[in-house]
């Protein structure tokens, strides 16, 4: 018998695979004797040959996917395998004291892991991970618990977790990771933003999928509709299968929009549409997805997927391949927006009761001003190759803004005094994301060149509803008229001062969103690359007076149901819904 889930549609699309259990799996290690030592040597042994050849495939895939410096932790690892120190000590345990091999080798590793962890030298510190990660891999292979690598899978799975931190994310390979499904997340969670720059189908707050799903059993997922089937029928196969073809036809009829201008139907021409990434490599899904720019690029996904803050040099090659590969169309990156879920290896966030109110992005940057001057330089140095805005995230205050633009200031005239080439067309602008500033936009417009309003903060800070967490979900309303009026606060606040407005939250990109955007005249619309061709659709078939009009009403609204039963009977006959 099927069984049927229904969670949140997080990325587009049909997947059907089987399904990929990935939990850490709880095992034991015992300290019986045994009266046959030459064989627990032997599956040692054997243990050894399976975690090397893991290594090695690890490494390659590092090598390929992540470079050089990366790649090289495996070889650490593979040194730590072959290390006789450790090894032999392992195996006379097992001789002499007739203990177990998954025993010996723990107890050998805690001893040096001890050793490792108590050195000053930041270096050292490092390799008590390293031996924890390898002989973990060899005791499971011991104990014959499964060993689950995402880098290497490689046939076609839907991953089922409790949640995906964005780095497991960034590992999977869309050739393989045909989906996947979480007990936590919502739209707006990281493991959602970055399943839809894989191009991924994701559905997430399924609660307790991890419970229900089976490993290797078949499933299916819609991360349209968050409907989610567990060992289907045939016939229901069948259906899906149907429904998945109907999906790529629609995505190749929108590449008749790839093209095109964006325009509405009445001839408007101001809008532009642009896309968010989240690495230098995801700049080739804006453009072959007819992407107009890139309204936000977030940082921090430098500083997650590495083991020190990125150098100065580090950054300014990411920055100048994102600037040359958009070809002077506009690029804005955002500067570190870390804390709250974002969190470092290599950082020790400070114990906060609400991290997510806490320190953070700006606040964190203004405060540690050394890596925050790093990332400035950086993106100065790399302004000469494109067309760049500089925004600071999550700022609150008036004070913040400045503070940050005056030390951005001083970094520029530093590397001109030093003989480096900035540019002088970059814009400094801002997020939008809180609504302290957002109610006093029209103070912040005097200073900033630019707002980008980040809908995924503004809501949850607005309605005091935590973006990550299933259970009040459905107080994350983009369509309260509260919100909405703040986003028209934010225009027109903008609009007074001559300035421009983006939108890179993920409202930016959905259907129902866009008619009110458009009749609030927002400039510039950032969102996944997979949604910007049909943003350009559903543009071209709307007028901006019509839309106008439907803004007018929707502020006066109570209720989001209602705001959206607006939306929908005024866009209905355009849009064909
Ligand atoms: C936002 O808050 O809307 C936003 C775009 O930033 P992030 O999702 O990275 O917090
Ligand atoms: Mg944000």
């Amino acid at each position: 018998m099927s069984k049927k889930l229904h969670g949140i549609g997080a990325s587009n699309g049909i997947a059907i695979a089987k399904v990929f259990k990935l939990e850490e799996p709880k095992y034991e290690i015992s300290n019986n004797t045994v009266s046959d030592s030459a064989s627990e040597i032997k599956s040692l042994e054997t243990a050894m040959k399976k975690a090397n050849a893991d290594i090695e495939k690890l490494q390659e895939i590092a090598l390929e996917k992540l470079g050089a410096e990366k790649a090289a932790i495996f070889e650490a690892h593979s040194q730590i395998l072959q290390d006789p120190a450790m090894i032999d000590e392992a195996k006379k345990m097992i001789n002499n004291d007739k203990n177990n091999a998954a025993y010996a080798i723990h107890t050998v590793a805690q001893k040096f892991i001890t050793i490792f962890a108590g050195m000053e030298d930041p270096y050292f510190k490092e390799r008590a991970a390293d031996i924890k990660d390898v002989t973990d891999r060899l005791i499971k292979y011991i104990l014959n618990v499964p060993v689950l690598d995402l880098a290497t899978i490689n046939e076609e799975v839907i991953i089922v977790a409790e949640d995906l931190t964005p780095s497991q994310t960034a590992q999977l390979d869309p050739k393989f990771a045909k989906g996947f499904s979480c007990d936590m997340g919502g739209r707006t969670s990281h493991a959602a933003i970055m399943a839809r720059s894989l191009e991924i189908p994701a559905v997430l707050g399924l609660k307790d999928v991890t419970k229900q799903a089976k490993h290797n059993e078949v499933m299916m997922i819609n991360g349209t509709t968050g409907e989610v089937i567990l060992a289907p029928s045939a016939d229901e196969i069948k259906t899906w299968t149907a429904e998945r073809t109907k999906f790529f036809q629609l995505q190749q009829e929108l590449l008749a929009f790839k093209d095109k201008p964006t325009v509405s139907k009445d001839g408007y021409q101001k809008f532009v549409l642009e896309g968010n990434i989240g690495a230098p490599k995801d700049v080739q899904g804006v453009l072959d997805n007819g992407g107009q720019g890139i309204g936000l690029f977030r940082s921090e996904f430098l500083y997650m997927d590495n083991d020190h803050f990125p150098t100065e040099d580090e950054q300014y090659k990411a920055y100048k391949g994102v600037l040359e590969g958009m070809q002077n169309r506009p690029v804005i990156i955002r500067t570190l927006d870390i804390g709250g879920d974002k969190k470092l290896s290599y950082f020790k966030f400070p114990e906060e009761m609400n991290p997510f109110l806490g320190y953070r992005a700006i606040r964190l940057c203004l405060d540690k001003t050394d890596v925050f001057r790093t990332q400035l330089r950086a993106l100065l140095r790399a302004s000469v190759h494109g067309k760049l805005g500089i925004m600071f995230p999550m700022i609150s205050t008036i004070d913040e803004f400045k503070a940050a633009k005056e030390i951005t200031l001083e970094e520029k005239a530093n590397l001109i005094k030093d003989g480096h080439q900035v540019a002088d067309n970059i814009e400094i602008g801002m997020m939008m994301e809180i609504p302290s500033a957002a109610m006093l936009a029209d103070q912040f417009a005097k200073y900033a060149d630019f707002f980008s309003i980040g809908t995924n903060d503004l809501i949850q800070y607005t309605m005091a509803a935590d973006r990550m967490s299933q259970f009040v979900a459905y107080l994350y309303q983009p369509y309260n008229p509260s919100i909405l009026r703040l986003i028209k606060t934010i225009i027109d606040g903008a609009h007074k001062e001559g300035k421009w407005v983006g939108m890179c939250g993920e409202m930016a990109g959905e259907e129902q969103a866009i008619p009110l955007l458009m009749g609030m005249k927002l400039d510039y619309f950032s969102m996944s690359a997979t949604s910007i061709l049909n943003a350009r659709q559903v543009i071209s078939k709307l007028e901006v007076p019509a839309m106008e009009q439907l803004v007018a009403k929707a502020l006066t609204c109570q209720t989001a149901e209602e705001v959206l039963a607006l939306v929908q009977k005024t866009t209905k006959s355009a849009l064909n819904v």
